[in-house]
């Protein structure tokens, strides 16, 4: 493949005040909004950052379509930007050596987070899964530099590219399929604390696999008793964990082929599970626990994680009004002593917005909780403290007292 070459200076952007504030406050992106001036300025290209005065504020990724017109990779000039991908990916591995523990599927490059903005790999076992979501890192240099330096540092079976096409029509990219991009491999099984998964790279939502909740999982199972639904269950990452600690478990999604795969993913566990069965039901989980909890179904941990309501800041009244919805309905359901776990992956929606729901909830329901946990995503899928943004998920879990 063409090699681009690297200018020796990158073009210019100057930003406005607000947009210096930002990047003041910690922040990487400018919104198109705050752009003063960047004139003729190649989609994708290495930018020099400059405020209305024109002091630089060091290096950035420019896009020419997204609303978030400036992503900041470094606080100085580069001239060598594959030379410092290199590094960058170096130090995303060794942040997962350090941080992240008893999984061989894990968030590998998780964005701004790991100062890549655009680009995300995930690890299953000897797959890689890749996305690419910028016009910078969709260049043919850097994807060689990446796909080049995966390669040398961790021998894996196969690479694949994951596309969604909605992202690369806002980017203004050339339509791409998903597909491999390295090595022919595209289905592996990998094991999160301890439990078995089958993965095919090309199936699925996401990368394939909910990887942000591994940690949860594991948190899920340490207080879970009884009886169990897990409502929004996809292919049975917090059942197969309840399995372990429950008498009985039940998952619930809309998905068919999602829960062909979570009862294949059960076979793979038996053992583990004492041979114990897990009910998958198709369902829309909105009507299934309207009617259960209007027939008195009881139960003594109940997990919901269901796909992000708020897409963005206009959904997030209906939003919230749909968290409360099965919310209250699960509490009505829980029996004294019994366990909630909680989820939501809007980021629009806060914590502290998500708590005062639950809390609502609560005294909708008559019931009174206790806060055992208030959580977040997977250290494999860093938050950058000044980057709002990079932190979504939220998960409580709850002791109903009475
Ligand atoms: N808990 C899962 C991830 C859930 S993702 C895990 O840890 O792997 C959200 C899931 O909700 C998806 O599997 C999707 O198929 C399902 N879903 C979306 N809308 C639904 C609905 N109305 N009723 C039931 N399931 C739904």
């Amino acid at each position: 493949m063409p090699k681009a070459s690297v200018p020796a200076t990158s073009p210019t952007v100057k930003i406005s005040p607000r947009g210096a504030t930002r990047l003041k406050s910690g922040h990487v992106w400018v919104y198109r909004s705050d752009i003063v001036s960047a004139e003729g300025i190649a989609p994708g290209a290495m930018v020099t950052v400059v405020d209305h005065r024109g002091k630089p504020f060091g290096t950035a990724l420019y896009s020419s379509s997204s609303q978030i017109a400036i992503r900041m990779i470094s606080e100085e000039a580069v001239n060598d930007f594959p030379s410092l991908l290199r590094q960058r990916i170096a130090d995303a591995i060794a942040y997962r050596e350090r941080f992240v523990h008893n999984t061989d599927a894990y968030r590998l490059v998780f964005s701004e987070a790991d100062f890549l903005p655009g680009l995300i790999v995930d690890r299953y076992n000897d797959i890689l899964s890749l996305q690419i979501v910028t016009q910078a890192i969709d260049s043919d240099l850097v994807r060689d530099t990446v796909l080049s330096e995966l390669t040398d540092r961790l021998h894996p079976a196969s690479i694949l590219e994951r596309v969604d096409p909605r992202v690369r029509e806002l980017e203004t990219l050339p339509p791409r399929t998903s597909g491999l991009l390295h090595g022919e491999k595209t289905s592996t099984t990998f094991t999160m604390n301890g439990i078995q998964f089958h993965y095919d790279a090309l199936e699925g939502q996401k990368t394939g696999s909910f990887l942000d909740q591994r940690e949860n999982y594991f948190a899920a199972a340490h207080y879970a008793k009884g009886e169990a639904l897990d409502v929004f269950c996809y292919q049975g990452g917090f059942a197969l964990h309840l399995a372990l600690r429950c008498s009985q478990v039940t998952g619930v999604d809309s998905s068919r082929p999602a829960l062909e795969i979570a009862d294949q993913n059960a076979v793979l566990n038996q053992q583990k599970m004492h041979n114990k069965e897990i009910e998958w039901i198709e369902a829309n989980a909105f009507d299934l626990l309207k009617d259960y909890s209007s027939s008195d179904r009881h139960y003594d941990t109940i997990v919901l994680d269901p796909p992000a309501f708020a897409k963005s800041k206009r959904d997030l009244e209906a939003a919230m009004r749909g968290y409360k919805e099965l919310n209250l309905r699960a509490l009505k359901m829980l029996r004294p002593g019994g366990i909630l776990v909680t989820c939501s992956c809007s980021y629009h929606v806060s914590q502290a917005d998500f708590l005062e729901m639950l809390a609502a909830a609560a005294i909708d329901s008559h019931r009174t909780l206790r806060l055992l946990e208030v959580r977040g995503q997977s250290k494999d899928h860093p938050i950058l403290l000044n980057v709002p943004e990079t932190s979504y998920l939220k998960c409580v879990i709850a002791h109903v007292s009475h």
